[in-house]
């Protein structure tokens, strides 16, 4: 029922995917603006009158010898990767050798029907959308890559042989969400905040208020990203696109984010009580505000493990609706993250989840909560808990210096920080072992 929570109240299964999560992150080099994408070294075409095909090319430099399909997608979605003098690349385990002396490669990506064949939001396919009229791309079903780097994309849209210049992209960094791209599509809908933008693509559910959540999205992304001091989150246009269900898909909402753009999905339940308009606007804003989050704390390029990841976007999207929902709906959709029994600490479902127990991430949404508001509500400063938390983040750079896997490294620098004594109940959450004994709960 609800993006990213995790512990469900049944009947709703919601995914938690978040593709880009997967990811390790790292520091970065910065990213280019949009304005660079005339010096891209990728071209992106994609042709009206052969919807399904993308075709794509790199320039290579260099020293380059292998290209590989971005973010571990499937190299079998890959046809002919070839030079652009005709020769043929070798397939190799995970990857192509590029033909001796060749300076640009090209390839074509069979596409999806995002209509006929419509999937999971949280794994989008790099597709197209007849009836809305646009194109997503996916970078790990669509793109090859000649190194981790952030660079530009120029993107073609051609129809009977006659192409234009679409909107250019920023290809991330590998250690970023990764790119989503809507493209070509007129956006049914266009929000404005300041200097951001968000272009609403695909078809939306018809719901009373949904309309506003776009320009109320930009106001807050606008907010974080200028309390976590990343001034980068200004000045850009973010696309939220709505994907077609499948049919037998189960009833949730299904989100992922990429880089500046993510992607959505609702099935509304069966069960009356799920169906009221004030239910739905409460499972999508907050789920919209969470991947939204994920889309802003990306440009830290931190290098947060999946419990810190989803914790911090899911604390911030329930902070978020806190402010933008009426009363009522807020405490429904707060006691969602409420109770979580049985739930091992935060750090021993991340040390399963690494080991291959993905059920361990539900955890992290809602015990996850829960550990950020018991630090969030002892920090000192003024403001509001959460731009407290906010600026302990933009202090710490996205907690740059510390081990997230280690409860005492943890709490201490938060404790270091100046911010106050952090409660035992917080060192609880991470890790039981060390949650007894002196009064800190750290041992002397
Ligand atoms: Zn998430």
């Amino acid at each position: 029922m609800i993006a990213c929570t995790g512990r469900q109240p049944a009947p709703a299964a919601t995914r938690a995917l978040h593709r880009w999560c997967l990811f390790a992150m790292a520091g970065l080099g910065s990213v280019p603006t949009q304005a660079d994408a005339s010096i891209a070294e990728y071209v992106i075409t994609v042709d009206a009158d052969a919807p399904l095909v993308l075709r794509g090319s790199m320039r290579l430099q260099a020293g380059d010898t292998t290209v590989w399909p971005a973010r571990h997608g499937n190299a079998g979605a890959f046809n002919e990767v070839r030079c652009s003098d005709g020769r043929p690349a070798e397939t190799l385990q995970s990857g192509w050798q590029i033909p001796q002396g060749c300076q640009q490669v090209e390839w074509d990506v069979r596409t999806v029907d995002l209509n006929a064949s419509p999937a999971d939001a949280t794994v989008p396919q790099t597709g197209h959308d007849p009836r809305q009229g646009f194109w997503l791309i996916s970078e790990a079903s669509a793109l090859l890559r000649r190194s981790d780097e952030s660079t530009g994309i120029a993107v073609r849209i051609c129809a009977s042989d006659d192409c234009r210049d679409s909107t250019p992209l920023v290809l991330p960094s590998a250690n970023q969400p990764p790119l989503y791209a809507a493209i070509g599509a007129r956006p049914s809908l266009v929000a404005q905040h300041v200097a951001m933008t968000i272009r609403i693509h695909g078809e939306r559910p018809e719901l009373p208020g949904i309309d506003e959540f776009p320009h109320a999205l930009a106001e807050t992304m606008v907010h974080w990203g200028d309390a976590l001091g990343i001034p980068a989150s200004r000045g850009i246009v973010y696309d939220w696109v709505w994907l077609p269900p499948a049919p037998d898909q189960p009833s949730g909402f299904y989100a992922s984010a990429g880089f500046d753009t993510f992607v959505s999905q609702l099935v509304v339940s069966e069960d009356p009580e799920d169906q009221t308009p004030a239910r739905l606007r409460s499972i999508i804003w907050t789920g919209a505000a969470h991947e939204a989050f994920h889309s802003v704390s990306g440009r830290l390029g931190a290098d947060w493990p999946a419990w810190v990841n989803e914790s911090l976007a899911s604390y911030f999207a329930l902070e978020s609706a806190r402010q933008r929902l009426d009363a009522a709906d807020f405490a429904w959709i707060d006691r969602q993250y409420a109770h979580y029994p049985e739930a091992p600490p935060l750090l021993e479902a991340q040390r399963r989840y690494d080991a291959g127990d993905g059920s361990q991430r539900q955890h992290f949404y809602v015990v996850g909560v829960h550990f950020w508001r018991v630090v969030a509500e002892n920090l000192d400063g003024v403001g509001s808990t959460q731009a407290k938390l906010a600026e302990l983040i933009k202090q710490s750079r996205g907690f740059a210096r510390v081990d997230l896997s280690d409860p005492i490294a943890i709490i201490r620098s938060i404790e270091g920080s100046g911010s106050g004594a952090v409660p035992l109940e917080a060192l609880c959450l991470l890790d039981v072992d060390h949650c007894v004994g002196s009064p800190t709960g750290i041992a002397e």
